[in-house]
Parts: C-alpha cells; structure tokens; sequence
C-alpha cells in the first residue's frame, strides 16, 4: 500500500465547509487503499491578519516571538480536518511541527528543514490513522518554533514526501493546475498537463506562486513525483516531471511577472576594478539579494552608471548600507524606483531554438513598454519594465509565443 502525501493551501480550508471538503478527498483516497499523510496551510488569509499584528506589535520576521504568532493559523486547520475525520469514523490525528518534529536550521521567517523525525508518523500511517501535519513551520535547536517562508507549506508537504518516501506529493490548491501564465491575469491561459521540474522551479522563482520555490528544488532533488490540482473539482491536474518524460517539448512553455522588484541606479561610479565587488559585498554582508544587474560604458572612462534590482521588502536596508559606503564608493547619486516589474519567459526549448529573445524586445517595441534591464539564462528571459505594463506585458507575450488557448 503506498504513502500519498496531500497538501491543501489557504482557499482549500478557508472555513468549516471547504474543511469538510478535504475531508471528502482525504476519504477517497483512504477508500482506495492509501496511506495517507496531509499537509494543511492556515485558512485563507489568516497568516496576513497574523503577520500584521505581529509587526503593529513592533516584531518583525526574524524574530521568534513573530514566527510563535503566525505560525498558529495552521493549529487552527489540522485540528479541525482531524475533528472532521474522526467524526465521520475514520482514525487520524494532527501534529505541529515541534511535536513530530520537524527540525530546521533555526533561521527566524525562513529556516530550513534539516530532518523530519518519522517514526511515529509511519506508526500511525501503518495502523490506518490519516496523519495531518501542520505546514510552515518547525522547531529550531533552541527549542523555539520557526517557520518557513511564505507559502511554507508547500516545502513542508514536498520535505515530507521524500522523508516518508511517499508515492505522490498531491498539492491542491484554487486552480486545477500550472498554467501558461497566472490565470488571474491571462483569461487566456492553459493548463500544462505536465511541465519539467526544471521549468517548475524558474516560473516559480519569477513570480509563479502556485508552488513555492524552494518546495519545486526539494522535489528536483528528491524525484518527488510532484501533481498541482484543484481542491475545488474533480480532474487530473499538472504533473511535474523529468524532461525526459515529456513527449514534446514546447519552445516557450510559460511566462511570469513579479512585483517584488525595486531598481537602484548609482551614477558616476568611479570605473575601476574592485568597485562592484564594493557595491554588491555590503549588500551581501547584510543578506541582500541583488538580482539582475547592468553597467554602463563609461564614455570618459572615469565613471559609469551602474543598476540592479533587490526585492522590494528589501529596498530601503539597501539604500541604508550604499548611503553608509557613500563616500567610499563615490559615486553621484543614489536613485530608487520601487514601481517596477520583472517580466520573464520560461521554457527548455529555448536551449535549441533561436529568436526567442528577439520576439520578446519586438513585443515591448511594439506595445512601447520600455526595456530597463534584461538578464537570460539558458531557459529564461527576464525583463525589467514600469509596473503600470504588467497586465499588457503578459498578455501580449502570452499570445506572442502562441500560448493562449483557443
Ligand atoms: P495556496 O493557498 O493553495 O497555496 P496560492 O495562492 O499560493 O495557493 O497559489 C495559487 C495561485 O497561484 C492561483 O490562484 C493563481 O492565481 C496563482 N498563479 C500564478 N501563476 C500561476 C500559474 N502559472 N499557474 C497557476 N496558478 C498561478
Ligand atoms: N500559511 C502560510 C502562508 O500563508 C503558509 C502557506 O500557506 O503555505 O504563507
Ligand atoms: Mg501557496
């Protein structure tokens, strides 16, 4: 009999009736002879309720007193789900994370599982008992609890997958699957049947939040055989696979935005070497991501403009540390823009067919969306572009590449 692992999102268990809901699926799959382990998100919403209260109360995500406070949504659900279970005659029960546990690495808002402990889950699953863990959260060394990183949840069903080495990671959620692009923006988008691992982590990555990124690396690495469906229908969903089990490989299989992007440009840099290594260490001492970059060409030779972008969260700890290296680093001026979006295209094909970047500049042409930076790697595209051009971006990519649905 084989472990399937079950995760539902915030929308799945938004309240006592979408909880019944899973209920049902838990069920079915129980009848047909599973073992079943569930991995719950809070209800939909109630994390951003949590997370605010922690900050108007003066803690912010690094802290344990924050991750002690949001990680309590998810309490709430796997409780419940086991009530609804065990109501209807079935043997389960709920588990946070420290119980089991679920050891992480300790870091405050974003640690990382290290192990879970399974015996008693594998206890539990043999004696037909439905385990119903929390998601989003572990415990540090220390003792305190931790969490993960919004979107947690997904890590913790994929982490637990491969500790159980379960058959199936089944991640339900409000859409029946991985789209071309986000369906709330593209009325036009279709639903992949299956998309590589590969693919799955660059769209998540750059803005596809159906699954979160880390959860997609964790299923690379452990061949977790990944499925994204709705809990709101009854129909296969996308599969998540290995490139060698796609039959055909589309060019461009889907594109992304992301809002979370804020543009820092520092003019009259002093053109010499060492200077970006003087830019970006502070940044990275501070923990500062910094992600697509360009240089200009000096025209005197002496000094260059020089751009890059760092998620918006981290915009104003990063103006901190270049105003504090001003005189250090000498440049001009300091300038900020935090309403800007990075705009991607994704697919494998890409290794093996040319002009696809092309295609992607004509469009911005065309629509006259203004290119700020461009970065590529061998599966992907991104440009930098004005907030206010996201929705047109997207779409007129999106039928560009002719993804959209007939
Ligand atoms: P959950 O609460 O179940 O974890 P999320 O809100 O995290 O759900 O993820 C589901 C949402 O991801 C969808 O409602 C959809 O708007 C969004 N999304 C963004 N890009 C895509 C995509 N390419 N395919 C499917 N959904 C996407
Ligand atoms: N409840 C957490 C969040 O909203 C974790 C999750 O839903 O995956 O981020
Ligand atoms: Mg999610």
């Amino acid at each position: 009999m084989a472990i399937i692992v079950q995760k539902f999102g915030g929308t799945s268990v938004a309240d006592l009736d979408r909880i019944r809901a899973v209920a049902d699926k838990v069920q079915a799959a129980v009848a047909a002879g599973d073992k079943v382990a569930v991995v719950l998100s809070a209800m939909a919403g109630v994390t951003n309720q949590l997370v605010a209260w922690v900050s108007e109360a003066g803690a912010g995500p690094d802290s344990s007193e924050y991750d002690s406070v949001v990680s309590t949504g998810e309490q709430v659900t796997t409780g419940l789900l086991a009530c609804v279970l065990k109501s209807r005659g079935l043997k389960a029960r709920s588990w946070l994370g420290w119980q089991l546990p679920i050891r992480t690495d300790g870091v405050h808002g974003r640690a990382r599982i290290t192990e879970i402990e399974t015996g008693a889950l594998k206890a539990g699953l043999k004696d037909g008992e439905v385990q119903i863990v929390a998601g989003f959260q572990g415990i540090a060394k220390s003792g305190r609890i931790v969490t993960l990183g919004r979107g947690g949840s997904d890590i913790t069903a994929v982490a637990l997958s491969a500790a159980l080495d379960a058959a199936r990671c089944d991640i339900y959620t409000d859409v029946d699957g991985v789209y071309t692009s986000d369906p709330r923006v593209v009325a036009k988008a279709r639903k992949l049947d299956k998309i590589t691992y590969e693919e799955m982590l660059e769209m998540a990555s750059l803005g596809a939040k159906v699954l979160q990124t880390r959860s997609v690396e964790l299923a690379m690495k452990h061949d977790v055989p990944l499925q994204v469906l709705s809990s709101f229908v009854d129909a296969p969903g996308t599969l998540v696979v290995n490139e060698e089990d796609m039959l055909e490989q589309e060019m461009v299989s889907g594109i992304t935005y992301s809002r979370d992007e804020a543009k820092v440009t520092l003019t009259r840099v002093p053109d010499r070497p060492g200077v970006a290594a003087a830019i970006f260490g502070p940044l990275s001492d501070a923990e500062i991501n910094v992600d697509m970059i360009v240089q200009n060409v000096s025209e005197d030779g002496k000094a260059t403009d020089l751009t890059f972008t760092v998620a918006k969260g981290d915009l104003a700890a990063a103006i901190k540390v270049l105003e504090n290296k001003r005189d250090e680093l000498g440049f001009a001026h300091l300038v900020q823009d935090p309403n800007v979006v990075k705009i991607s295209v994704i697919g494998v094909g890409m290794r093996s067919h040319a002009g696809v970047a092309q295609k992607m500049f004509q469009v911005m042409a065309e629509k006259g969306i203004n290119i700020q930076v461009i970065s590529t790697s061998e599966i992907k595209i991104s440009v930098l572009v004005a907030e206010d051009y996201t929705e047109l971006a997207v779409r007129s990519l999106h039928s560009a590449y002719n993804l959209d649905q007939e």
